[in-house]
């Protein structure tokens, strides 16, 4: 019988455990065994693991986190310490091994992938949005969601008060998140890396809205915004106007929480695809969604591309906060 490992590494995103659930069943169902390698790439240096069959997943499709644990694994980075894991996964019996997370975690799959002879499939597990080769990445639509929660509530308090709040959400270098909890959230602003988002221009906007008579404004600040996080860009902007900006930054409360429909649906049918990528003969591929349609894209181009903004969405903004 062939047996396959997954895992899931780097940042946690809601609907990894979805993902893993959706892994351990279909293999199961289709005449695999499943070890379940814990922490990461971790697990794979130390040999840490779990079998996994179907009963081992039950219950876990709602939960946020991943019940297999992840971590920042440095020593994977050196070549002396793949090799090993090389060596481990031959002892394991392992075939293939599915990854489960963000870019750094790809990168450190294509490694293994150059040194390995087994299969390995990569599956796009992060709130960031920032992989190119899936419209979507999983966690990225709760994320989106916590954060929309967050702000509707933000909004409240800026409204009473008649403050302008900087919030800031978690995307690492991509505007992604930031872009749609703006348009979702109909923020007044938004100050992402992907454009030139100048401080002069969000002043004159502002003085533009109070002559409109808008009293309170909500501006979303990505966090890979080149001006600074919501801290210091409030800061900023309290020492060019008299006006008084406050600063929330969300952080890690939008990787939690039980995951939307959407990621947990998406989730499932690449975790599923996953498996069949695999025993259709595929390996250093990331699996995703483009265009409604379950597709494989090596892990060479994934981790080369940009997945771009959409150009309308961000054409929108600044219509919307007349
Ligand atoms: P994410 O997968 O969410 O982007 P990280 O960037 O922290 O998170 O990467 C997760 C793990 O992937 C790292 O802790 C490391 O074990 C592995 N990794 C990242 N970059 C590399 C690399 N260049 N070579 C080998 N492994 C890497």
């Amino acid at each position: 019988m062939k047996r396959i490992g997954v895992l899931t590494s780097g940042g946690d995103a809601p609907g990894m455990n979805a993902c893993v659930r959706s892994v351990v069943r279909v293999a199961n169902a289709k005449g695999l065994e499943v070890l379940g390698i814990l922490r990461g790439y971790k697990g794979l240096i130390e040999k840490d693991y779990i079998y996994m069959g179907p009963r081992s997943v039950s219950n876990i499709i709602q939960r946020g986190g991943t019940i297999l644990r992840t971590s920042r694994c440095k020593e994977f980075r050196k070549e002396e310490v793949r090799k090993q894991v090389v060596e481990n996964l031959s002892e394991l019996k392992i075939d293939a091994l599915i990854v489960i997370g963000g870019d750094g975690s790809l990168t450190g799959a294509k490694a293994l992938s150059e040194i390995w002879e087994g299969k390995v499939i990569g599956v796009p597990g992060t709130i960031d949005n920032d992989l190119y080769g899936s419209d979507y990445t999983i966690g990225c639509d709760t994320a989106v969601n916590t954060a929309l929660e967050a702000i509707d509530k933000i909004r409240d308090t800026a409204d009473a008060h008649e403050r302008i709040f900087l919030v800031e959400v978690m995307g690492r270098r991509c505007g992604f998140n930031a872009v749609q909890v703006g348009i979702g959230g109909g923020a007044e602003e938004v100050l992402i890396p992907e454009t030139s988002s100048k401080l002069d221009d969000v002043v004159a906007d502002l003085a533009e809205s109070a002559a409109k008579g808008k009293k309170s404004c909500i501006l979303i600040v990505a966090e890979g915004e080149e001006e600074g996080g919501a801290i210091e860009v409030a800061n900023k902007l309290n020492k060019r106007t008299n006006k008084d900006f406050r600063a929330v930054v969300l952080g890690h409360m939008q990787r939690g929480g039980s995951p939307t429909a959407m990621d947990r649906v998406l989730a499932t049918e690449l975790g599923g695809y996953a498996v069949d990528a695999y025993l259709e003969g595929k390996s250093s591929v990331m699996v995703g969604k483009v265009g409604g349609k379950l597709i494989s894209t090596p892990l060479e181009v994934v981790l080369s591309s940009k997945k771009p903004l959409d150009s309308y969405q961000i054409g929108l903004l600044p219509l919307l906060a007349t």
